[in-house]
């Protein structure tokens, strides 16, 4: 097969554009950084602008680097941050105010002002625990604070896009205003059983029905580029957020199948075939990325809030690595931590505890730890959070876990996959290729065009690169799990004790 697929990964931190050949090889691969705005303590905002010119710059450079032109591309797969809500003027173009970053807590008040019964509608219709972290409550902010806002958005002018929409639009100059399934679940406006923008939703949050994208498959032909951005009239065949993009990259495609991305945060998904399963212990339901034509397919989905940006941690605030990868090294000088636990709630415990006023907790230290059991209880932590998250997977699906696919940047850390094994007691699988986020995107847009065939044609591509075996014996597992929620409960009643 000819030509490429151009994977743009468009992250919190970073854009990125990947093309990919029809092995699913990098061809070539470009990454540019753009600024993050935090105007009060606990907002978080992006230009808009600069997202879009950072993506369009990397696609740009990835294509020159290879020396291929618009026609040497097949097609475009978008994947990006969720959530993340961006509203702009219809006629120009121009955003009517900054993103507001699925990171920011600035709506926080109108979810505590919701009623029970109100929570209770949104889990049902959406799938998501009611969170200032998704759309709804951004979108209504922006109208509410942006001067003529509300009324240019009941006359039509407004859009509301997330990252996916606002690329697409342009991409195509304006011409397609859409979004795909899987990030419009994101937005608590979506009802994922029906698969449309619901309007109980919608009065609740008031939010006008001219404002939305439509709503479409993940894989499917939206639109063309605009022959003045790259060159030519390139397919934009698929867009997906990007957790569900990855468990695509990781042809996780059966019911039961899990992968862990262990990136800045952590996020496991489980594929739920078509059953969208309400979880009993504060996962979130949301829509797996499905090409056109076939019926919906859903996915668990469990967070860690704190996974390799605890490594970051340790070597920015802590000083105790140089670099990230050389956690690795220290971890592995010594047998054990020692009896230490380090809880890295900074920001408040996830799936399950669902606690946002716990913080940081380091317990059972002695006058023999070292920087090395302080490294390696860090380390070990990402592992006992995703452990926690994997067993309330496992007791929602009532199924246990057979094996887990890992990919994200810290998975490259040999310790932590072996540890992971270890403490879920079955194997980890490591691909060749960890970019899967970029390649779920591709395999999509692939799809849509002809590119490749099938799943089946796509899943001879997934290349194992190492398997982690479990060694632990079962009390040695329980008394290390015994101990991590101790120590959680520590993290907890310090934030209870709050006079
Ligand atoms: P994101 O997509 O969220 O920006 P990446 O998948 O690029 O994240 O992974 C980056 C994260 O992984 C960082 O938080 C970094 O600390 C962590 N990381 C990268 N390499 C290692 C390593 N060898 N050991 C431990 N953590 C690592």
């Amino acid at each position: 097969m000819d030509g490429y697929i151009m994977a743009l990964d468009q992250g919190t931190t970073s854009s990125r554009c990947i093309l990919f050949d029809h092995s699913g090889k990098i061809c070539s691969i470009a990454q540019k950084e753009f600024p993050q705005y935090f105007p009060q303590p606990g907002w978080v905002e992006h230009d808009p602008m600069e997202i879009w010119s950072s993506q369009f710059a990397v696609a740009m450079e990835a294509m020159a680097q290879i020396g291929v032109t618009a026609t040497g591309i097949a097609g475009i797969g978008i994947t990006n941050q969720r959530e993340t809500t961006i509203l702009w003027d219809r006629k120009t173009g121009k955003p009517i105010y900054n993103a507001i970053v699925w990171q920011c807590r600035r709506t926080a008040d109108m979810i505590d002002a919701l009623s029970d019964e109100q929570k209770k509608v949104i889990r049902g219709k959406t799938g998501l625990v009611p969170d200032a972290y998704f759309s709804a409550t951004k979108i209504a902010w922006i109208l509410d604070h942006v001067k003529g806002a509300r009324q240019q958005a009941g006359n039509g002018e407004i859009c509301f896009g997330n990252v996916d929409s606002w690329l697409i639009w342009n991409l195509t100059k304006g011409g397609v205003h859409i979004t795909d399934y899987t990030n419009a679940s994101r937005t608590m406006l979506f009802n994922i059983h029906e698969m449309k923008w619901d309007d109980e939703l919608l009065e609740m949050f008031n939010i006008p029905r001219e404002i939305l994208p439509e709503a479409r498959p993940s894989s499917m032909i939206y639109g063309y580029t605009d022959p003045a951005i790259l060159g030519g009239r390139i397919p934009i065949a698929a867009a997906a957020g990007d957790q569900q993009s990855a468990l695509f990259g990781q042809c996780c495609f059966e019911p039961g199948e899990v992968k862990n991305t262990y990136g800045t945060g952590g996020f496991l998904l489980m594929n739920t075939g078509h059953e969208a399963i309400e979880s009993a212990h504060g996962l979130l339901t949301t829509v797996a990325a499905t090409p056109e034509g076939e019926e919906t397919s859903y996915a668990l989905e469990g967070s860690v809030f704190v996974a390799g940006s605890s490594i970051q941690w340790l070597r920015d605030e802590m000083r105790m690595v140089k670099t990230t990868a050389q956690s690795e090294e220290y971890a592995d000088e010594v047998y054990d931590t020692a009896g230490v636990y380090v809880v890295p709630s900074f920001t408040g415990l996830g799936a399950p505890y669902w606690n946002p006023y716990a913080r940081g907790t380091i317990v059972g230290l002695t006058r023999g730890c070292k920087k090395e059991h302080f490294i390696r209880a860090t380390l070990e932590s990402i592992c006992y959070q995703s452990m926690d998250v994997i067993t309330a997977m496992e007791e929602d699906a009532g199924v246990p876990l057979t094996g887990l696919k890992v990919d994200g940047g810290a998975s490259a850390n040999n310790f932590l996959m072996k540890f992971q094994a270890n403490l879920m007691n079955t194997q980890v699988f490591r691909p060749k290729c960890i970019e899967t986020t970029a390649l779920g995107a591709a395999y999509l847009a692939g799809m849509a065009v002809g590119y490749w065939k099938d799943r089946d044609e796509i899943k001879e591509n997934w290349q194992l690169g190492r398997t982690f075996t479990p060694e632990l014996d079962d009390k040695t597992r329980n008394e290390l799990m015994k101990g991590w929620h101790r120590a959680v409960r520590c993290a907890i009643s310090w934030a209870d004790d709050e006079e």
